[in-house]
């Protein structure tokens, strides 16, 4: 019986409690990415296992430890989506995207599921906002999907967040690259965990991102890409540089960023919290040219980011900020008996239709119980209809704050209540300009 009365390990409900903060978040995420030409896309929770495995990569921690898989009853290996970019890069290739106008600008909010050990800011189920932006090579590119992520940062109110960035480099840098990490994981072969012994060979990079104590140390000290960059790679760099700058937007080049996804080319980048603790990045994301064409598609330029929506919530809770306040009740309508319940329904209904947020008793409840539970919901006014109110076709509307009672009319009452509740606002306007 327990089973059912428990969310699965690591996943998190959000309470209707908490529903005006993600609603406040999530809609800036969406309306400052259209400004920068942004449009929203929506890809399945699962894809073919394949997606992943080719774009994330085999040797990652993503694809060898933390995929939720299985097979479906058609005997398919299906796989939970870990992240969206793979999922996305296969939607815009089966729909022609990357074939049309260029630059094209897509972004999005989701759930990923990841098979993980669940501790503050690191979940199984979590929800990511992403951009993508396909065909475009000029580094102005990386600094404006960097700008829009720290608009969102900020406008959402963050404190105390910094950028990391990073060049990864291109195939032919890495190259080299590679040569000088075998050698120098190769001479610490027997205090490498497992899994990246067989790194080793295969993929020496991903060792860099091992969360193991062992390897991470040893990786402190290991060559670092950003000292193997090629010309092009190099210029690029500088150019994205010089445009963060231009921008007027501050940064820091950490050469330990490499990322855990196979994907990413030249520029990586890092947006760190110093209020979450040890799961500090809150955005993570950078450029990935070859993944479009790795998967079947055109060969174009490609870059974006993932943001981590409850580890910036996280973030946002732990420097209390404040959020909007949540919606409330506009007017609580009291019916006393059948006719008057009636009698709201119809007020209420016209309420809703002119955008007012009205409630009644659903419940057949008597008028004390209803008035505590208007009190409950916070219902800024609030109406009792009996049987004077319904012969004379007048009430009284209170507000619920001051008790101030004003009389109203059974007949227009949507229409008189638009005038009241415009009042309430201005006042409260004044009230908050002295
Ligand atoms: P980490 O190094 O913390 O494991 P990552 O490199 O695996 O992060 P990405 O795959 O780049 O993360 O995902 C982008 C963002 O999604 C992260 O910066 C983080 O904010 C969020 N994220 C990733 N994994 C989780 C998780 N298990 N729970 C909550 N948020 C996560
Ligand atoms: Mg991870």
């Amino acid at each position: 019986m327990a089973e059912i009365n428990r969310a699965i390990k690591g996943t998190n409900d959000m309470l209707p409690t908490d529903s005006h903060k993600y609603q406040f978040v999530e809609g800036k995420m969406l309306e400052i990415a259209s400004l920068y030409g942004f449009r929203e896309i929506r890809v399945p929770v699962f894809e073919h296992t394949e997606v992943f495995q080719r774009s994330v990569g085999d040797t990652t921690d993503v694809v060898q430890k933390e995929m939720y898989t299985f097979d479906d009853k058609g005997g398919r290996s299906i796989t939970l989506r870990p992240e969206l970019t793979a999922g996305v890069v296969r939607s815009v290739i089966e729909h022609g995207i990357v074939n049309g106008a260029l630059p094209a600008k897509v972004c999005y909010i989701g759930g990923c599921y990841r098979y993980e050990k669940p501790q503050a800011g690191r979940l199984r189920e979590f929800h990511q906002f992403g951009v993508e932006c396909f065909g475009a090579a000029s580094p102005a590119a990386d600094a404006e999907v960097i700008s829009l992520g720290l608009q969102v940062l900020e406008t959402v109110g963050i404190k105390n967040i910094s950028l990391e960035i990073n060049s990864i480099g291109c195939p032919e840098c890495r190259k080299n690259y590679h040569k000088a990490l075998s050698e120098y994981f190769n001479a610490h072969i027997d205090t490498l965990c497992e899994t990246c012994r067989d790194r080793l060979s295969r993929n020496p990079m991903r060792i860099l991102d091992c969360k193991s104590p062992v390897c991470s140390s040893l990786a402190k000290d290991a060559p670092k890409v950003i000292d193997f960059l090629c010309d092009d790679c190099q210029n690029h760099f500088d150019g994205v540089k010089a445009h963060l700058d231009a921008a007027g937007i501050e940064y820091t080049v950490n050469p330990q960023i490499v990322r855990g996804l196979d994907y990413y080319t030249k520029t990586v980048f890092e947006f760190v919290s110093g209020d979450i603790g040890a799961q500090s990045t809150v955005c993570g994301g950078g450029r990935y040219d070859g993944l479009v064409s790795q998967m079947g598609g055109p060969k174009v330029h490609a870059l974006g980011f993932g943001m981590g929506i409850e580890r910036l919530m996280l973030a946002l809770e732990n420097q209390k900020t404040d959020f909007p306040e949540p919606k409330r009740c506009d007017v609580y309508i009291a019916p006393m008996g059948e006719v008057a319940a009636i009698k709201a329904t119809a007020i209420c209904t016209q309420l809703r239709r002119d955008g007012f947020e009205a409630q009644s008793d659903v419940c057949g409840r008597g008028l004390k119980a209803q008035m505590k539970y208007a009190d409950k919901i916070g219902a800024l006014f609030s109406v009792v209809l009996g049987d004077n109110e319904l012969t004379d076709n007048v009430c009284n509307i209170k507000n619920m704050k001051t008790g101030e009672v004003q009389q109203i009319s059974l007949d227009d009452f949507a229409e008189q209540f638009m005038k009241i509740k415009h009042d309430l606002v201005l006042n409260s306007l004044e009230d908050s300009i002295v």
